[in-house]
């Protein structure tokens, strides 16, 4: 214990900019001693519990033991590296504020003007000045005279950004640490009254990667139509620093098969530039998936009929649905999904009043049986945009909303598999460059099934697939 805790004073009282070193102090004093109770505990248990393999848990523990001394050997290593900066430096930090540039925290250092405009301009290039995090930390030793000499920042534990002043100006350097990536699969069902969120909680999805994956899901499906029962799977790949510091976590895969909404998946596609717009989840033919999506008809949603074959509830004939029923009272507003042109608004004996509008991709989305209509044919409309009421007219048992789409082609579609308009699409070089990227995909999550199965994390008991890459 006295090992680690003198360790640590010694990363406190050395806020040196050179080397990792900041690291050590804000993450490494964690490994040692949750390691060192880990080990008093497993000890305990092993002596208390398992008497018949003693022998062979107290030579584990021993390993342990050497491998944690190797590690604090080679911090200390690492210190006195860092206590090479001539004595006469002053070591200034500042922490990014809400609203904050570089240049601000730049000002807060007193950095003098000259040297604040050529940090900026030896950073542009590098470092995505305009993605600055809350809370992260610059770092800046100055010489006796006041001048930068080095110029630190490290947007996560493995990945340094530094400028080191030379007869000819800063000089840049990158420094990457050695990570592991890391897949793993997740894979549940949606139960009765709970959200999304608390369910990939409970398939042990880790939190920080819990608002990614529910946005990206939230782009193909439309989830106030999603039921208990229906299924996902989720292929995530995340980034550690020495096998347990987080630095990065994305979605390779997400697949959804709705009862209501249908069957999606959306592969994670990555140009050679890893700062390409185009970088995002896309369909299996190149569709983006950007949550600019329809908005809903309604305010709220009650299925009454899906999309697709059922009886009919007047005549008794099987007969194919082309849209979705919306079960809801006499005068409940209708609002435009997206926003677009009437092309339609009229009347007959089996829609009653309906109301048709055309939108930027050519799709057109419908609304029947309204009890009022408020718009005219031409007119342009907003998303969002109150439209017209529900009712009963033309060929209906009761007030609901019938919702039709046709995509571009004239050609009904489930509404319910309709999130978006006009999504970018993938062509030529980078479709087939998505194509190959498929196939490596639906490779890697044959591999990551066949892993053997771990604990999720280390909040749940949860076992998944997972794999080192
Ligand atoms: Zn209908």
């Amino acid at each position: 214990m006295k090992t680690v805790f003198g360790l640590y004073g010694r990363l406190r009282g050395n806020p040196n900019p050179d080397i990792h070193i900041l690291y050590l102090e804000h993450y490494h004093f964690e490994v040692p001693v949750n390691r060192f109770v880990f080990l008093v505990l497993s000890a305990f248990l092993a002596l208390s519990l398992f008497g018949c393999n003693e022998e062979e848990k107290i030579q584990n523990l021993k390993a342990e033991g050497d491998r944690l001394r190797a590690k604090i050997d080679s911090l200390s290593a690492a210190i006195d590296q860092v206590q090479t900066l001539p004595g006469n430096w002053n070591v200034q930090n500042d922490t990014v504020r809400a609203g904050d540039g570089l240049f601000q925290v730049l000002v807060r250092m007193q950095i003098n003007e000259r040297e604040r405009g050529k940090i900026v301009l030896a950073l542009q290039d590098s470092v995505e000045l305009s993605k600055l995090r809350v809370g992260q930390v610059f770092y800046a030793a100055l010489d006796s005279a006041g001048s930068v000499q080095k110029f630190r920042y490290a947007p996560n534990p493995a990945t340094v950004h530094m400028l080191s002043r030379t007869d000819s100006g800063y000089v840049y350097k990158l420094i990457e640490k050695p990570v592991t990536r890391r897949q793993s699969i997740f894979e549940g069902a949606l139960t009765e009254g709970s959200t999304l969120n608390g369910t990939l909680f409970r398939v042990g999805i880790p939190g920080r990667m819990v608002g990614i994956v529910s946005g990206v899901l939230q782009c193909k499906v439309a989830f106030p139509l999603a039921r208990a029962g229906d299924k996902f799977r989720i292929l995530l790949e995340e980034t550690f620093y020495q096998d347990s510091i987080w630095i990065s976590g994305k979605v390779v895969y997400a697949e959804f098969d709705g009862r209501i909404v249908g069957h999606h998946e959306a592969f994670r596609y990555e140009d050679p530039d890893p700062k390409s717009s185009f970088n995002a989840h896309y369909t299996e033919k190149g569709e983006a998936l950007v949550y600019d999506g329809l908005r809903y008809p309604l305010d709220r949603l009650h299925v009454t009929s899906p999309f697709g074959s059922r009886i009919h509830p007047i005549t008794g004939q099987r007969k194919a649905h082309y849209g979705i029923d919306y079960g809801s009272p006499t005068g409940t507003p209708v609002y435009a999904v997206a926003e677009g042109i009437v092309t339609v608004s009229g009347f007959d004996q089996f829609s009653g009043n309906k109301i048709a509008i055309r939108h930027r991709d050519n799709s057109e989305s419908w609304y029947m049986h309204l009890s009022a209509r408020g718009v005219g044919v031409g007119a342009k409309v907003s998303a969002r945009q109150c439209i017209g009421r529900v009712g009963s007219t033309g060929r209906s048992t009761g007030p609901h909303l019938h919702l039709g789409f046709k995509n571009e082609k004239g050609a009904w579609i489930n509404p319910a598999s309709k999130t978006m308009i006009a999504a970018p699409k993938l062509e030529g070089e980078r479709l087939a460059r998505l194509h190959k990227e498929v196939a490596e995909i639906r490779s890697q999550i044959e591999a990551t099934l066949a892993a053997p199965a771990v604990k999720a994390n280390d909040t749940t008991d949860v076992m998944v697939r997972m794999r080192n890459l």
